[in-house]
């Protein structure tokens, strides 16, 4: 069972162009918790345990390894209203 990830924590990878802080989907994430726990021996099909992704900010999209995944602290960026908030910061 893995419920032990908090609300102010995430998993991610960087983006190997801007170095963007990318969240990984959930499947990625419990690979991750996988391999922290040991329960994957290393080298069986480690390759494999790679997964797309694309960047928001510069729109890369590359491949990243299981090992490649961070812990960041605080919560994935998300955008929210972006429309209201242009129309304000024009008065
Ligand atoms: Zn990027």
């Amino acid at each position: 069972m893995i419920q032990e990830i908090t609300q102010s924590r995430y998993l991610g990878v960087l983006c190997s162009r801007c170095e963007e802080r990318i969240p990984v989907p959930r499947t990625a994430a419990v690979l991750y918790e996988e391999l922290k726990r040991s329960e994957v021996s290393e080298g069986q099909d480690a390759k494999s345990r790679a997964f797309t992704l694309r960047c928001k900010v510069c729109n890369e999209e590359s491949v990243y390894g299981v090992k490649e995944v961070l812990e960041f602290e605080g919560s994935p960026r998300v955008r929210t209203s972006e429309g209201m908030r242009a129309s304000a910061a024009h008065a």
